[in-house]
């Protein structure tokens, strides 16, 4: 098989990489006259030090784990030792395995573990990662009273579960799963191109080691079914349009046997007759009459835990708001209550009777001559703004 251009510079650069490396002795931090004991005691320490999986991330230990795996290929074999002893790294050079991926050094070496505390990890051989189970979503529509008070209600909501028949495994009752036969059930393969060692998911099986020779009916060999649950949630008081409450756990089951999902509540609130929510405030906007406003008056006011009454002083305009403290939402996080703020407006009647038309009519004729503060500086106003109009005027001829 000819080599690729790439590979042959690959090739070239490794060698050049061997100039800097290491002495393996150094690595190991063992004499030159080590026993073969010592330089396995040697390296299996710092093979645990520098273990991937307690260095998660950690490129350097990642780099030092593959040195060790390296410098213990070499001074654990009498031959290439020798050759080491003689030649240095050129006397070993191309001889080697060269581990592209810490899969490789596992799988060389993992025997020297037995025993140990990475014996799962080492012995297991098994080594597809388990993931986790798809999230789902449902949802909750609440009165702005129940989002005040918080509430207990149930939802629905359709979730993979384990297949009853096949108890999950994908396989038809009576057969069972069988070990792949591609990757032996390792569910990971090494496919070796030129110098390059690469490890990937077993085509075959995907990753999972078995092979579902005769698939299950109901499930088609998928091992899961829909099923409609009903689960019981707890709203916390104070929740808004758009929040969402996590059920932990309660998603889809994990493909391969990890953890499961979540489910998600998400919250809608439906738009209440009389209250207009803004934040953890609420906003209730109350008509008055001329004759309220002017005279002051007490109103009873709707609140969500009921009628609470409310001074109206004398003179009030339209638009004025009135808070009532401690009487709007709770913040969902710490239960601090908002206001509620109580906004007038003056009701114009369309239509008024006799009695009130009279009495109306002779206000209309005092407040000519009375006219009230407001009014009369919007008179000076207008007045001015005629008068400075005139002499422009004026001064233009
Ligand atoms: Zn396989
Ligand atoms: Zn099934």
């Amino acid at each position: 098989m000819g080599r690729t251009r790439g590979e042959l510079r690959l090739e070239g650069l490794l060698s050049v990489m061997a100039i800097t490396k290491r002495d393996y002795y150094e690595v190991l931090s063992v004499q030159r006259t080590a026993s073969g004991q010592e330089i396995s005691r040697a390296y299996r320490k710092l093979a645990i030090k520098y273990h991937p999986d307690s260095n998660r991330d950690d490129e350097d230990a990642i780099v030092k784990f593959k040195e060790a795996a390296e410098a213990y290929e070499v001074l654990s074999d009498e031959q290439k030792r020798a050759r080491y002893d003689q030649h240095g790294h050129a006397g070993i050079e191309g001889r080697q395995s060269g581990f592209q991926d810490v899969g490789d050094i596992f799988e060389a070496f993992g025997d020297i573990f037995g025993g140990t505390v990475f014996e799962d990890f080492f012995g297991g051989r098994s080594r597809s990662r388990v993931r986790r189970g798809a999230d789902v979503r449902c949802d909750v529509t609440l009165d702005l009273e129940e989002a005040a008070a918080g509430t207990q209600t149930k939802v629905a909501l359709t979730r993979h579960e384990e297949c009853e028949p096949c108890g999950g495994t994908g396989a038809a009752p009576g057969s069972q799963p069988q070990v792949c036969g591609r990757c032996r059930g390792q569910g990971q393969v090494v496919q070796s191109t030129g110098i390059l060692r690469v490890q990937t998911a077993c085509p075959q099986c995907r990753g999972s080691g078995k092979v579902i020779t005769t698939p299950c009916r109901d499930c088609d060999g998928t091992g899961a079914q829909p099923r409609e649950v009903v689960l019981e949630v707890s709203i916390p008081a104070g929740v808004d349009d758009g929040m969402r409450v996590r059920l932990s756990g309660e998603g889809q089951a994990s493909p391969d046997g990890g953890p499961p999902g979540d489910a998600y509540c998400f919250i809608q609130v439906r738009k209440h007759k009389i209250f207009r929510r803004e934040g953890s405030d609420l906003i209730l906007q109350v008509p008055l009459s001329y004759s309220q406003a002017v005279l002051g008056t007490e109103i009873g006011i709707p609140t969500l835990v009921g009628k609470r009454s409310l001074r109206i002083p004398e003179g009030t305009q339209s638009g004025e708001v009135f808070p009532l403290r401690g009487y709007g939402m709770p913040d969902p996080r710490n239960g601090v209550k908002g206001d509620l703020l109580v906004q007038t407006f003056i009701e114009i009647p369309k239509k008024v009777g006799k009695p009130q038309e009279e009495l109306l009519r002779k206000l209309a004729e005092l407040e000519e001559e009375h006219v009230t503060p407001q009014r009369q500086s919007f008179i000076d106003r207008v007045f001015h703004y005629f008068r400075a109009e005139d002499q422009e005027q004026e001064a233009d001829k």
